[in-house]
């Protein structure tokens, strides 16, 4: 395909033959400190005369990122533990390990460039979230406040707990968050009996992978990881990913189908049944309910917070193993 005709000039000499010339070596730009930080205060009522931003190449700009991003590719390749979706599920596992283990390298992959997933609102896109009890021990952990109506509590806002969740699970120094990467498939090994090891994931930009139909050969990346955790969601275009792919590479018979609502089971459940569901994928939220055919829910939310606290206990329960096996 001709590339965008405003993008392209067709010059005489081919690329080829013009000889590279220069160090091509990418360098940091010695820090000049020419504009030391201020304060608000500082900052007040100084826009018409002092006020400009610093200096920047554009360059500049361009390089702070990539340097960053393709630094994070190059040492999240080999991962301690990849979380798959940042719903409230995954972000709440990433949170408990992030505390647990900050010797350990986790990725989180999110398709969407938003994460958080179903949890901005609570039911029916109202402003609250329901939690109940005990799980008001992970928003008190948190410092998320809450109102105490006895057997539950509620967030005034979803958006609150969500945004909380977020910001402090991306201020661990150990975990990478991958948005707009979709896993498009589980690196597998074979183990003795005939069935196989999760070994990490296989990625892609959401973008590319949402255009396998119409566009041919565009390879995916992968990431190592001894054990994966996957939080992926409801049955959908996107979700339930890695337990359909179980389905569809045998590993396990068929999925269960998300069931009718019914709050007093369906949390219970999802809870207690967090899993390694087969060797190195763990699954929690409500994908797992797509597997076992738990009911849904409805608008509380306590489950996946907890489910989130299972599936960090379960991963660690078995990391030293898998790591081991992982390693040959
Ligand atoms: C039909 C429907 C029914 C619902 N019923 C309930 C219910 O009964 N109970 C309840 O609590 N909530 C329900 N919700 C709301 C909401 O989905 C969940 O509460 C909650 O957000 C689930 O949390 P989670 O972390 O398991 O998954 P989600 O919040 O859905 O998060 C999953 C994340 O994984 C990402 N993801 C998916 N596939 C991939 C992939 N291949 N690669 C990378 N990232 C991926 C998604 O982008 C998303 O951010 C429902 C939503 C819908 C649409």
């Amino acid at each position: 395909m001709a590339p965008p005709a405003a993008m392209f000039s067709e010059t005489a000499t081919s690329v080829d033959s013009v000889p590279l010339k220069g160090d091509f070596a990418v360098k940091t730009a010695p820090i000049v400190q020419k504009n030391t930080s201020k304060t608000l205060a500082e900052l007040a009522d100084s826009w018409e005369h002092d006020f400009t931003f610093a200096p920047i190449r554009e360059s500049q700009v361009s390089r702070a990122m990539t340097r960053r991003y393709f630094q994070d590719l190059d040492t999240y390749a080999e991962s301690d533990i990849v979380i798959v979706g940042a719903g409230s599920c995954g972000l709440s596992t990433a949170y408990m390990l992030g505390k647990a283990r900050p010797d350990l390298k986790i990725a989180i992959i999110e398709a969407s460039v938003s994460p958080g997933g179903g949890a901005w609102l609570g039911g029916q896109l109202f402003s609250a979230m329901v939690m109940r009890k005990p799980a008001d021990a992970f928003l008190a952990d948190l410092g998320i406040p809450y109102d105490d109506e006895g057997d539950f509590v509620v967030v005034k806002h979803a958006a609150l707990f969500t945004s909380t969740l977020l910001s402090k699970v991306l201020q661990f120094p150990n975990i990478k968050l991958f948005n707009a990467t979709a896993v498009e498939d589980l690196i597998t090994r074979p183990m003795p009996n005939g069935s196989v090891r999760i070994a990490g994931v296989v990625t892609n930009w959401t973008l590319v992978s949402m255009h396998h139909d119409d566009q041919s050969c565009m390879d995916p990346n992968t990431i190592n990881a001894p054990i994966v955790i996957s939080t992926t969601g409801h049955d959908g275009p996107f979700g339930a990913f890695c337990v359909k792919r179980l389905v569809s590479m045998q590993q396990i018979q068929k999925l269960g189908g998300m069931r009718g609502l019914d709050m007093n089971r369906a949390e219970d459940a999802i809870v207690k049944r967090t899993r390694e569901v087969v060797p190195g994928l763990i699954v929690g939220g409500m994908e797992l309910s797509e597997v076992d055919g738990a009911n849904r829910m409805g608008p509380t939310f306590g489950a996946m917070a907890l489910s989130g606290v299972k599936a960090a206990e379960e991963a660690l329960r078995v990391f030293d193993e898998r790591k081991l096996q992982n390693a040959v």
